[in-house]
């Protein structure tokens, strides 16, 4: 027997059953724990004298201009807190454009010229760390030799701790720029977003007449899917340990059919785990609220509540690293690759977006009349005409060559950007492109038949799965957002295209003469006019709806290289300028990293599949192949009418496979010019020979006899709890 031993030992090593029970504090217990990790308001209240605290909230809450002079303070209150939880070290927190999460840590510790040490921490360190710059992308911002960059305190978003075995470190979340001044991460275009938002938004709310407006912030809460399977598994496949998805596989004789999985009993391990996660979130401060199990086998979803926009993508980020590192001490790998295993589905996160503020509330919230909520409906309005305008950008804003496996794959939003408005609000639109709009279908109840159950009040509209971008009560949906990917880019073009529209419709209503209603009424109309092609209700999986999304002048951008040219386009440009969220040169230089990281997501796997298909299914196959031929000569030399059809199909597919790979290791090398060649190159060649690869590898798994086969496969990794 020839059973490969990283397959047997990964077997062996799964714990299937292993239940951990690490917590130190359980059940409701937890809720003492919440925020202990955070320096929040209630810390800075109690430590800080007041005039910083009350000149810090101003910045936070209504978004003044941070008072550098009152750095120092701030630092040494910060230093003593951190120091009392067990800090030893600092760091300044930021997103790069590579999507991770960076931080580099310095020591509170410096010599005192006494031969001892003491901790040291100034305002001058809080406010600006200078992290070497030179080997994040900057798509051609930065020559290699121009290392000098900047991380600047983002005083909106709190520091915390993170905790680890040997002490704490203090995390200060930071935005990262270049010493030229341009933006390096994927903060500052949220931030300033977030700035155009206000002040956009602040106009429209003026001309319908509010005189008291605080601070409005665009808010967010994504929804996170993953996977989770046995850590010994993804140690034993080198596909899942180094792309984070499976490059092979065959389909397992169960999938996803039954639809049994989807808020199904979570697993006793898992749920172990999700506790813990959650409970480590909770002390950042991180505020989860939903888990469930998700479509897919050992797929699942966590959720928070929604924070103010800029809190919640750093908080977001938090949640990812949080799943990966908890999973790992219950023998679990977090896998949040948008598609890990092929006939499954893949993991996205949705993106929850509104806007709003303490004294008008919520800016998207119709109430249940909402054609007669004209303020609602400007905002609403606002919604559609921005999406359709830059439906492309919101596209390439997601587009990344592990989401291109979901995205219009029948099981996620289709590429083309459209909004579902619910039946309710589309009816008004209708009303809107003939006049004012007149009624709104009513919400209604629900009587259940049976005496004991309660009647239940039913929403306005149903829901739709199938929409990229829906409306959902009083905000909206975008979900197309990778899994894998920081909501920073998403959000930052949501909040720009809105402010835009806003700008566009208060510059409208400020010149109009007349009646102020009928101003309104008339700007509604011509927007439904103009931009309803964007509302579509139907089914987005369905044939008809590309044919029709064409016809609607819809774009379809299928690809990440079909997409991703649009982030340095010209509307793009000149919307992001205009409310100076990035420049011309940032814009473009995002464009090129995308590429370049596409480019690299490609190379890195096919390189892998020539690796794994030289050194391990070749092999194996191989093996087999010798074996049976083996047999049949066996089987000859005795006298026995040998069969050798099955030596004939196996070795059949192993020329196949030959010949398969030697193509591959050709259009792999094969030169282009230019980053989008190079791109389109690796969409249009490499990546479908690499699933003819698959194609016959896969085949070649459901015939080698199982003990042969050297990793494991899609059964065992995808049906262990
Ligand atoms: P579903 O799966 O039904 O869409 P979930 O409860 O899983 O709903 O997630 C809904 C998400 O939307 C939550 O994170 C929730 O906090 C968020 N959300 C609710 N209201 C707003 C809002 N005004 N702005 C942004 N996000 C919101
Ligand atoms: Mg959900």
């Amino acid at each position: 027997m020839s059973a490969s031993p990283v397959r047997i030992a990964a077997l062996t090593a799964a714990n299937y059953s292993r239940v951990a029970t690490t917590l130190p504090c359980k059940g409701a217990k937890t809720a003492c724990h919440y925020g202990s990790l955070v320096f929040n308001d209630k810390v800075m209240q109690a430590r800080l004298p007041k005039a910083v605290y009350k000149s810090l909230k101003k910045t936070i809450e209504a978004g003044a201009v941070l008072d550098a002079s009152l750095a120092d303070t701030v630092a040494s209150v910060l230093k003593d807190w951190a120091v009392e939880h067990g800090a030893t070290h600092y760091a300044h927190i930021f997103y790069p454009l590579t999507g991770i999460t960076a931080e580099k840590h310095d020591s509170f510790l410096e010599p005192d010229g006494r031969g001892g040490a003491v901790a040291e921490f100034n305002g001058k360190v809080l406010i600006q760390g200078e992290p070497d710059g030179s080997s994040f992308p900057s798509g051609g911002i930065r020559a290699t030799s121009e290392a000098r960059g900047y991380t600047a305190w983002d005083v909106t978003s709190p520091c915390y701790l993170q905790e680890g075995a040997n002490g704490a470190t203090l995390c200060i979340p930071t935005a990262f720029v270049s010493w030229t001044g341009e933006a390096l991460d994927l903060k500052v275009p949220v931030l300033r977003s977030m700035k155009a938002l206000d002040e956009q938004a602040r106009r429209v709310l003026k001309l319908f007449g509010h005189a008291n407006i605080a601070h409005i912030t665009a808010t967010a809460g994504p929804e996170q899917e993953y996977f989770l399977v046995d850590r010994s598994f993804v140690l034993a496949r080198p596909d899942l340990m180094t792309a984070g998805r499976t490059l092979f596989g065959a389909r397992p004789p169960k999938g996803q059919e039954f639809e049994d999985q989807y808020f199904g009993v979570i697993p006793e391990r898992v749920l172990a785990c999700m506790a813990e996660t959650e409970a480590e979130l909770f002390k950042l401060g991180v505020p989860v609220k939903t888990r469930h199990n998700e479509v897919a086998p050992n797929q699942y979803e966590i959720a928070p509540i929604y924070e103010q926009a800029n809190v919640a993508a750093d908080h977001q980020q938090l949640v990812m690293t949080m799943l990966k590192r908890v999973a790992r001490r219950h023998g679990l790998e977090c896998l949040l690759h948008e598609k890990p295993f092929a006939g499954v589905n893949g993991s996205g996160k949705h993106l929850n977006w509104s806007l709003g503020n303490a004294t008008q509330g919520n800016l998207l919230e119709p109430g249940s009349t909402p054609h007669e909520n004209l303020q609602f409906l400007v905002f609403c309005a606002a919604v559609v005409r921005a999406v359709h305008r830059h439906g492309g950008l919101l596209r390439a804003m997601v587009a990344s060559a592990s989401n291109d496996h979901r995205l219009g794959a029948n099981e996620a939003p289709p590429a083309i950007i459209s909004i579902f408005l619910g039946s309710q609000l589309a009816d008004v639109f209708e009303q809107l492109k003939k006049g004012k709009a007149k009624s709104s279908k009513k919400a209604g109840t629900m009587d259940l038949g049976v005496p004991s159950l309660p009647i239940l009040p039913k929403d306005a509209g149903d829901r739709n799965r199938t929409s990229p971008f829906a409306f959902t009560g009083n905000k909206f949906e975008y979900r197309a957002v990778a899994a894998n990917q920081s909501i920073g880019a998403p959000l930052a073009a949501l909040n720009t295209i809105m402010a835009e529209s806003l700008d566009y419709i208060a510059t409208k209503l400020e010149k109009a003469k007349g009646k102020f209603e009928d101003n309104v009424a008339e700007l509604l109309t011509e927007i439904a006019k103009e931009h309803s092609a964007v509302i579509f209700n139907g089914n987005g999986y369905s044939e008809e709806w590309h044919k029709e999304a064409v016809k609607r002048g819809l774009l379809n951008l299928r690809t990440s290289p079909d997409a991703m040219p649009v982030l340095a386009s010209k509307e793009t440009i000149a919307t992001y300028e205009k409310y100076g969220v990035l420049t011309a040169r940032e814009l473009e230089s995002r464009r090129d990293v995308a590429l370049e990281q596409y480019c690299k997501s490609v190379i890195v796997e096919a390189n892998l599949v020539v690796e794994l298909v030289n050194t391990k299914y070749l092999p194996a196959s191989i093996q087999y192949q010798t074996d049976l031929a083996n047999n049949v000569a066996a089987l000859k030399a005795a006298g026995v009418k040998a069969d050798t059809a099955l030596l004939e199909k196996v070795s059949g597919l192993i020329a196949d496979l030959q010949v398969e790979l030697a193509k591959l290791v050709k259009t792999r090398s094969h030169h282009v010019d230019g980053l989008l060649a190079e791109a389109t190159h690796f969409k249009d060649h490499v990546l479908p020979q690499m699933l003819a690869i698959r194609g016959v590898v896969d085949t070649l798994e459901g015939v080698v006899a199982d003990h042969y086969w050297p990793v494991p496969s899609y059964e065992e990794i995808l049906f262990s709890k």
